[in-house]
């Protein structure tokens, strides 16, 4: 049965927006775009429903999420412009977590990207098993990169046998939606040759590979100087670190995480001779804007990553950090912070500046095919064409903070958020619509939440 969805705009991505379009679905994948009348007569059997002053797009990906920390939204408000602190306080909470309470936690996470048109995400989690959980429950794509820590170069072998094991039993797991990745977590909690034999692995396996880079200033002083918090930190452990003196890609580039093709989070500190790198290397890079900024950790050079043509996605980062799962809202601030020009922070944004202007159409591919490139999806989503498979979120532009539109990707960009968002539909199927995800029991699932969120404040941080 063929399904044909219509809008006063369709914006296919990789085509000119059109006026009056629509979409043919068959099963899980588009048959056809196009004019509304040519749509229609093309499949004169089929449904169709048109959805009135809104907009058709691929399905939004967030390219860097993490689930399983939904239930820490607004818990590390006090630390966050401590990073130290703040990962501190979040890898001790994240302790005092059951299976289960990761499961909730998860499970309100995808509700949320769910609502928000978020059709496909990258998720780093420790607790890779429920996340992929909730995004097979609410009908979600992704691939869910399990986790892997250990600053002790001594513990290498061990560290990556467990994660092996982990992965081997997240392969009964995966579905035809939902994918496993490894994910060595950073530099500083990772040691050099973990990240050597996790990039083996997941070179010998083809599993996609995601680290956080680039981050923070205390991980730069880290890696160049050999000094500051997280060196304080390995040192009260009793583990020794040796800055190598170069940036953090090129010190990924060193021990063969590049090797991967790695889908790199932030890289907010990254001069010329790192994108190059990057581009060289075919990473992609997920963009966080609002984490980075919520964090204090500075601004990442949008416009630079987009000028060498390296594949970059957006991320929410998790909820812990943003403090919503909103691709339209990290849209507007990855544009808008890229106009803003300053010298501040990011090694690259001198005044010479080769390519400055961000568009919100730059924008809008970032959040939908520049994802799914990023992801290594794009043979799947992240466009609307025939053959592509049918993810999708209608938005809604009728709304008294939209109109009048002028401009379709402007208004998406610029006016819109999540809660604009009418439908979600993934491999054809609509998880979300008329303010309802059906998958799952929402208002049950958020009181266990509170319930967890109330046992995490009681937990001694000592
Ligand atoms: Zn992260």
């Amino acid at each position: 049965m063929t399904s044909i969805y219509s809008s006063r705009w369709v914006l296919p991505i990789t085509d000119s927006p059109i006026e009056k379009g629509a979409v043919a679905i068959a099963d899980q994948s588009i048959v056809a775009v196009g004019a509304r009348a040519d749509v229609v007569a093309k499949f004169p059997e089929a449904r169709v429903e048109d959805f009135g002053d809104a907009a058709i797009i691929p399905g939004l990906v967030n390219a860097h999420s993490h689930l399983e920390l939904t239930v820490m939204r607004g818990f590390l408000e006090a630390e966050e412009l401590d990073f130290f602190a703040w990962l501190r306080k979040l890898t001790i909470a994240r302790l005092a977590m059951t299976a289960d309470d990761l499961l909730v936690s998860a499970s309100c996470g995808a509700i949320e990207a769910a609502r928000a048109g978020v059709t496909c995400l990258g998720d780093a989690s420790s607790a890779a098993r429920q996340s992929m959980q909730a995004l097979n429950t609410l009908g979600l794509r992704g691939i869910v990169f399990q986790e892997s820590f250990g600053p002790d170069p001594k513990l290498a072998n061990e560290n990556l046998i467990k994660l092996r094991d982990q992965i081997d039993a997240l392969r009964a797991f995966e579905t035809d939606l939902v994918k496993t990745g490894v994910s060595p977590h950073a530099p500083y909690t990772v040691s050099a040759p973990q990240l050597a034999m996790i990039s083996r692995l997941a070179s010998d396996q083809k599993l996609p590979l995601m680290m956080h880079a680039a981050e923070s200033e205390a991980e730069r002083s880290f890696m160049v100087e050999g000094r500051g918090p997280f060196v304080d930190g390995l040192k009260a452990r009793g583990i020794e670190w040796t800055a190598p003196g170069i940036s953090t890609i090129q010190y990924l580039q060193r021990h063969g995480v590049l090797e991967t093709r790695p889908l790199l989070a932030h890289c907010i500190n990254v001069d010329d001779d790192d994108l190059t790198t990057i581009e060289e290397s075919a990473a992609g890079i997920a963009h966080c804007p609002k984490s980075n900024a919520k964090l204090g950790h500075g601004r990442a050079p949008f416009a630079k990553f987009i000028a060498h043509g390296i594949n970059v996605g957006l991320g929410s980062d998790s909820v812990a950090s943003n403090n919503t799962c909103d691709i339209l809202e990290e849209a507007r601030f990855a544009t808008l912070f890229a106009r803003v020009s300053s010298m501040d922070f990011s090694l690259c944004n001198k005044p010479n500046e080769s390519q400055t202007e961000v568009y919100a159409t730059d924008a809008l591919f970032a959040a939908t095919r520049g994802g799914a490139r990023a992801l290594g999806l794009d043979d799947q989503i992240g466009a609307l064409k025939p053959g592509m498979q049918a993810d999708l979120a209608i938005v809604n532009l009728s709304g008294a903070h939209q109109t009048p539109v002028n401009d379709p990707a402007n208004a998406l960009i610029f006016s819109s958020s999540a809660r604009d968002v009418i439908l979600t539909m993934v491999a054809g199927k609509e998880i979300f619509r008329d303010n309802r995800v059906d998958a799952v029991d929402q208002d049950a699932l958020q009181s266990k939440q509170g319930r967890i969120r109330a046992k995490l404040a009681t937990v001694s941080l000592l």
